[in-house]
């Protein structure tokens, strides 16, 4: 009954970093909670949240043609990529159009989600990740383990080692995060002075206004598109907003969610290209009108990509991001995992304890743990269900669907207390590895009840009563 996913969190549980990885994210987790409390119109906010991406999802063509109008009459090249291969090629294309070999890239995960980086180093043009976690992920070859702290599962020591591999003049054994981050900064400038071409994502896109907002805490997305005169912005079509008193909306609930911030320290609102320059939008399907074509699913086109649900949840928390096998981890990438490829990304939906609590913080009241457990309803049906739990589930409904059966397998479990240690603990019983079996009462509940020995359940009062 191991899954790829309980194979990999073994591993992180073994290693040193599960205790500080957990603690750094509930600790995000309790800003978040303080940020939240401290607006009393918090919950309005995210109903209102959930209304307007609602609006948007089911209001997507005419959004993005109002999209489309706005910014081609502000002088902005739009296209539309229906893939991920087109959304490289189209890339590919105005960066080869200009002849830009460098291009400086600003954190996004639909550069990552489409494979844009691989793509166009094959083509020989370099892409320059600009966020310093991603940087660092970049030169250490991984990917990001989660989706707004790319870099949470490396220590500083790790990150100090690095910069001294690739001779980035850091002192033997000074790994102070403010030391290395100006390290990082000093030897990494001139990636931006000298790129031909910069790349951005968005995280909301204007319909009434066509301009693309960038929220970020580094400024790299600024910084990057400063010097060149070419700049690229791309984004899933689900980015689109109404107008910018929506935007208002969001960008309240981002930041909070996110890293427990009143704001993210930069905005950027791309509009127009600069004089002389050029800007280019991209947008892009790639799966996600198939996701609004499933009313079980559809809310998942909600996403801010905060990554709250991560932070809260005790599976990733304790398991870390690299444990999944989608390139987006935690409760939301389950299931968009799932919604990419049911087959190939199954394994992930045991990684969740169903304790509902990534919706509970979801700023756009996505229903992930509910999305979660009909994923593992249908799991047979894509033929991942583990053979195992399904005959388990067979011979357990088949023994309930019989109450005498049932009874006596009850009134007969404390035989279960003298088997043998071997017989429980091996490796055909997978609960075994972890957990120590229950000890058995001699006398069932239902037993119990009939000869009058549960006491019937006390009142507040009576127990206020007692305290008194
Ligand atoms: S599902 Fe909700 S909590 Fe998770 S990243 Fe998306 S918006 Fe944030």
């Amino acid at each position: 009954m191991s899954t790829k996913h309980s194979v990999a969190a073994g591993r992180f549980l073994k290693g040193d970093r599960a205790v500080w990885h957990d603690e750094t994210l509930w600790m995000v987790r309790a800003k978040r909670d303080a940020m939240s409390h401290s607006l009393p119109e918090w919950e309005q906010l995210r109903d209102a949240a959930a209304a307007i991406k609602n609006y948007s999802n089911s209001h997507l063509a005419d959004l993005l043609e109002e999209f489309e109008r706005n910014a081609t009459a502000a002088g902005v090249h739009v296209h539309w990529a229906s893939d991920a291969e087109e959304f490289c090629a189209t890339v590919a294309d105005i960066l080869e159009a200009h002849g830009a070999k460098h291009l400086v890239k600003s954190k996004s995960m639909l550069a990552e989600e489409c494979g844009l980086t691989p793509y166009l180093e094959a083509r020989g043009i370099e892409a320059a990740e600009t966020d310093l976690g991603e940087r660092i992920l970049q030169l250490m070859h991984q990917r990001p383990s989660h989706i707004v702290l790319p870099a949470i599962h490396l220590r500083k020591e790790e990150i100090g080692d690095l910069f001294r591999r690739e001779g980035m003049h850091v002192d033997p054994g000074n790994n102070d995060q403010t030391y290395l981050t100006h390290a990082a900064r000093r030897d990494w400038r001139h990636k931006f002075l000298e790129a031909d071409a910069a790349m951005t994502g968005c995280n909301f896109a204007v319909a009434e206004t066509g301009e693309c907002v960038v929220c970020t805490n580094e400024g790299n997305a600024e910084m990057g598109t400063s010097q060149p005169k070419l700049q690229i912005t791309a984004f899933g079509l689900e980015k689109v907003v109404p107008d910018r008193r929506s935007l208002g909306v969001f960008t309240r609930l981002l930041a909070r969610s996110a890293t427990g911030q009143p704001v993210t320290t930069y905005t950027a609102h791309y509009r127009k290209p600069r004089p002389g320059g050029e800007l280019h939008f991209i947008i892009v399907d790639n799966g996600r009108t198939d996701i609004l074509a499933s009313p079980d699913h559809v809310k998942m086109l909600n996403c801010l990509r905060c990554g709250a649900c991560m932070n809260t949840c005790p599976v990733y928390r304790r398991s870390g991001g690299h444990s999944y096998t989608y390139f987006i981890p935690g409760p939301v990438g389950i299931n968009l995992g799932m919604l990419k490829d049911p087959a190939r990304y199954s394994d992930n939906v045991s990684a969740c304890s169903l304790c509902h609590s990534c919706q509970d913080v979801c700023p756009a009241k996505i229903d992930l743990a509910e999305q979660i457990y009909k994923w593992r309803q249908v799991l047979d049906g894509y033929g991942v269900a583990s053979a195992a739990k399904k005959h388990l589930s067979q011979a357990l409904e088949w023994v309930i669907d019989h109450p005498h059966l049932f009874g006596a397998a009850v009134r007969n479990a404390h035989l279960v207390n003298s088997l043998p240690h071997w017989l429980m603990y091996n490796r055909l019983n997978e609960w075994g590895k972890e957990h120590d079996m229950m000890h058995f009462p001699h006398e069932s509940f239902s037993e119990m009840w009939k000869r009058g020995k549960v006491m019937p359940a006390r009142t507040n009062k009576e127990n206020d009563g007692e305290k008194d």
